[in-house]
């Protein structure tokens, strides 16, 4: 079995050193570019979810590299997400490729029994590795974060940003020649020290914002125009609200252990919208108020065009952002967004805050805390 599976911003890097510690080869897609998208919406009808054509063509892109089986999350409740898998095997088998089989994990909710079939089947007959893999491949989760939270902090500040630009660069490269969660962490652990030693200045007193909206286009730099790097160079600090860590903590191992997962923001997102909705639509209001409460000086959604679940949360969005007198810029993204004119809106809302930051934004004054969100890591 030649295995591979989407991107998904840095899900790669942790799927790579769980399928390297069970001893599964594995294709990483070539990282997602406008060929990728036009490859995947070639065989995809016109209006579906963004994530779903890129995924595709990422498929394409590893198949054409040797693959044979692909490996995807599933998902149930009221999105789409839960009809990629099939929708997405009889695309491929449409197109001609009609040898690939699908590995479809579906969350452990919808049955243990069915999760670890799913596993069994990637790990062919290597079961017993499984646990410890995918507990070290969450420790890889935690770490890429760690580090993500340390560029996030030194960006804003740092003397010169191009530096770091080529430091995350070279990491992301670095991450393809690795084997396995132990030099994965290796890795990582050099590349913030590398981070460390960049000279920032200490007088700086950046403005803080919250990056909210669908999982995918949050996660995924290509999707999102590499909102967070724009952002940090601009001399914005950014904070992600959701992670692959925080995905698999809430999804995967919370509910294995009969807890809830996205409790804070489900609670937090109950005056707005009491019920599931589907994709991540509490946990995006739910954000939205919990960045406010600490003080951030505004906030970023991010979402494909023809999301559902998002385009409800961008109608509610507005009332957070006159109950907690926080400005929120709204970015819908396609195949068409044009990047100049993304650029011009990210510039602007970043002018518009620090211009503003005193009247728009009480909350502010009252001290600044970091954003914990589940797990949270320091800086
Ligand atoms: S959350 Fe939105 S973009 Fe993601 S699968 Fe559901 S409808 Fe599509």
């Amino acid at each position: 079995m030649q295995l591979t599976y989407p991107h998904m911003g840095e899900a790669y890097i942790a799927v790579k050193s769980l399928l390297d510690d069970v001893g599964v080869k594995s294709i990483i897609p070539a990282f997602t570019t406008s060929s990728t998208l036009k490859l995947g919406s070639s065989i995809s009808p016109e209006t579906i979810c963004l994530p779903y054509k890129i995924m595709l063509g990422n498929y394409i892109n590893s198949i054409k590299a040797g693959a044979d089986s692909i490996l995807i999350t599933g998902s149930c409740g009221p999105c789409r997400f839960g009809y990629y898998g099939p929708l997405q095997r009889q695309a491929l088998r449409d197109a001609g490729y009609k040898d690939i089989d699908i590995i479809i994990l579906d969350p452990p909710r919808e049955g243990y029994k069915k999760f670890y079939e799913a596993l069994k089947k990637v790990a062919g007959g290597q079961h017993s590795k499984i646990l410890p893999a995918f507990m070290n491949a969450y420790k890889v989760c935690c770490e890429v974060d760690s580090l993500n939270e340390l560029v996030y902090f030194i960006r804003p500040r740092a003397v010169n940003k191009a530096k770091i630009r080529t430091i995350v660069n070279e990491f992301k490269k670095n991450v393809i020649n690795t084997k396995g969660s132990v030099q994965m962490l290796e890795l990582i652990n050099e590349t913030k020290n590398l981070i460390r030693k960049i000279d920032i200045d200490n007088s700086l007193n950046p403005i803080r914002i919250g990056i909210i909206g669908e999982i995918y286009t949050v996660i995924e730099p290509f999707t999102n125009l590499n909102a967070e790097e724009r952002l940090g160079e601009l001399g914005a600090e950014v904070h992600r609200s959701l992670t692959v860590r925080d995905w698999v903590r809430n999804t995967v191992i919370l509910p294995a252990t009969g807890r809830k997962g996205f409790k804070l923001e489900k609670k937090l997102s109950r005056p707005y919208l009491p019920t599931l909705i589907g994709g991540h639509s509490q946990e995006c209001i739910g954000h939205a108020v919990h960045y406010a409460n600490l003080g951030y000086d505004g906030l970023v959604q991010i979402y494909p065009m023809t999301c559902m679940p998002e385009i409800v949360s961008r109608s509610i969005l507005p009332q957070v952002e006159k109950d907690y007198g926080i400005p929120i810029l709204y970015l819908i993204v396609d195949e068409h967004t044009g990047e100049a004119g993304y650029q011009t809106r990210l510039e602007a809302f970043v002018d518009y805050i620090e211009n503003n930051k005193p009247a728009s934004c009480p909350q502010a004054r009252n001290g600044r805390k970091h954003a914990t969100f589940n797990t949270g890591l320091p800086h």
